[in-house]
């Protein structure tokens, strides 16, 4: 059996460690556009606060490839797939006489009985057989699209050489603009903040962790941030940079220009998918998949970032863009691939967990549920003077959504409850305890 995995992060990792624990022969290859070993994206903040050093990124070693018999083909980006002859490309290896030849070769070889190996062109090899492929290419941060993004000192934050170059600009930086509010852009204000860099966060919509939090939490975010000296303006956006070489500032929508000698943009990330034929396989917002994480073409499975499924709270397709999601239907993946025996995935749920100065937010699953729908019920409470605060979603009698600020006891046994759709036969309120013993829900 010839695996092909493109991505070597958390997804791409554990399905090739999943695939290896269930078939010991097959040959895997993996193809990553990144070089160094596989490493916690969710830490490279850490680095650029000084937090940590590179060496405490890696989530594997460098004999990871070599102890799992794995092909690595690093420095190398995914091109294209032909779907129909199960061929990946890789960039400048579109359809060409080499790969082609290549591919008929190896179809020679299984025909004739002898063991297919990759296919082997050294460093200049464009193409890569396979019987089951990963799609695992995660995320790219979403651009912004006004004038003068080119300028020098405009970076993006999805990468350990994006980190890299930030801290190499850091020391003669003074101003700097993060450009949304979101989990990611507060991990890169934070971390500017550490370099003793003024920091403007700029958020379009009109408050902090909009797609994170409600009213109510990101009140209290801003709040926080606000009293650690980090700067916010909400309800604009960024529409110029302007600068000579570098940047030197922002226009804002709202006609107000702010000086910078840095901007960092963290607005979200889009599914990394440009390479998939969507006449083969179906791509809403990521790449659909089924609880098998099989995509509409057989043999191709996605995972992580670049996938879309059931989210649990929801109902509906989503993509949960997060570290445990990508490990955990990588894993699936993996096992599948394998064949040796079938694993569902029951689906997808949305969490987070962030420590913003001095308060804690834990959020999951469904937390702002359309306001006119009467299957939904909302219990919260808060206690402004512990600045604490509960918030819980129920679609009829199950769990659907948290939000926990300054109070997160008990955080993780109510994501297990929204995971497991535990229906709820005791007052719902008690819920909102903190020191309410789960155990009776089980009785
Ligand atoms: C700053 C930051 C903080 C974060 N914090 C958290 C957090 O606190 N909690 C949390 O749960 N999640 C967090 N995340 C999200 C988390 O890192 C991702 O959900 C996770 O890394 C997704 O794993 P993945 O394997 O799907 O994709 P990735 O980790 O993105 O790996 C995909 C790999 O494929 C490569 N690739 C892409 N396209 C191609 C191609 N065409 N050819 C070859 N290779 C390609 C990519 O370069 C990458 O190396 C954070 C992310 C960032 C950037």
């Amino acid at each position: 059996m010839k695996y092909v995995i493109i991505g070597n992060g958390a997804a791409g990792i554990h399905a090739a460690e999943a695939i290896r624990e269930s078939d010991s022969e097959g040959s895997i290859t993996m193809i990553g556009d990144e070089t160094i070993n596989p490493y916690c994206r969710p830490m490279i903040s850490l680095l650029l606060e000084g937090a940590i050093q590179p060496d405490k990124l890696p989530i594997r070693g460098s004999d990871f490839y070599d102890n799992l018999k794995i092909r690595p083909v690093l420095g190398k980006r995914v091109s294209g797939i032909d779907v129909d002859n199960k061929i990946v490309f890789i960039q400048n290896g579109e359809r060409n006489l080499r790969s082609v030849l290549a591919h008929l070769l190896d179809k020679l070889m299984s025909v004739t009985g002898v063991k297919p190996d990759p296919v082997k062109a050294g460093n200049s090899e464009t193409a890569f057989t396979y019987d089951k492929l990963l799609i695992a290419t995660g995320a790219d941060p979403r651009p912004v699209k006004v004038g003068g993004q080119d300028l020098e000192n405009i970076f993006y934050m999805r990468t350990e050489t994006h980190v890299r170059e930030i801290s190499e600009a850091v020391p003669n930086v003074r101003n700097a603009l993060v450009l949304g509010g979101g989990p990611v852009g507060f991990k890169a204000a934070y971390g500017l903040m550490q370099c003793n860099i003024n920091v403007t966060i700029i958020e379009r919509e009109d408050r902090l962790f909009p797609l994170r939090a409600d009213e109510t939490a990101s009140g209290m975010i801003l709040e926080e941030v606000s009293a650690h000296d980090l700067k916010v303006k909400l309800g604009t956006e960024v529409t110029s940079f302007e600068g000579t070489r570098k940047v030197e500032s922002a226009r804002l929508s709202d006609g107000t220009e702010i000086p910078c000698d840095m901007a960092v943009i963290c607005i979200g990330v889009l599914p990394a998918l440009s390479f998939v034929p969507r006449d083969k396989i179906q791509v809403d917002l990521g790449i659909l998949i089924n609880p098998q994480m099989e995509t509409t073409a057989p043999g191709i499975f996605a995972a992580g970032d670049v996938a879309e499924m059931t989210d649990i709270a929801r109902k509906t397709p989503w993509v949960n863009a997060i570290w445990p999601e990508a490990t955990a239907q990588g894993r699936i993946a993996g096992t599948n691939m394998a064949g040796r025996r079938s694993v569902e995935y029951k689906g997808s749920l949305g969490r987070n967990t962030i420590h913003i100065f001095g308060l804690d937010l834990m959020t999951g699953g469904l937390i702002n549920p359309p306001s006119d729908d009467p299957q939904y019920e909302i219990l919260s409470h808060s206690d402004p003077r512990l600045k604490t605060y509960r918030k819980l979603v129920f679609r009829e009698d199950k769990l659907v959504g948290m939000i926990m600020v300054n109070s997160v006891e008990q955080g993780g046994v109510l994501l297990s409850l929204i995971q497991s759709e535990t229906p709820f036969r005791v007052p719902k309120e008690l819920l909102l305890e903190p020191s309410f013993n789960y155990g009776q829900l089980l009785t």
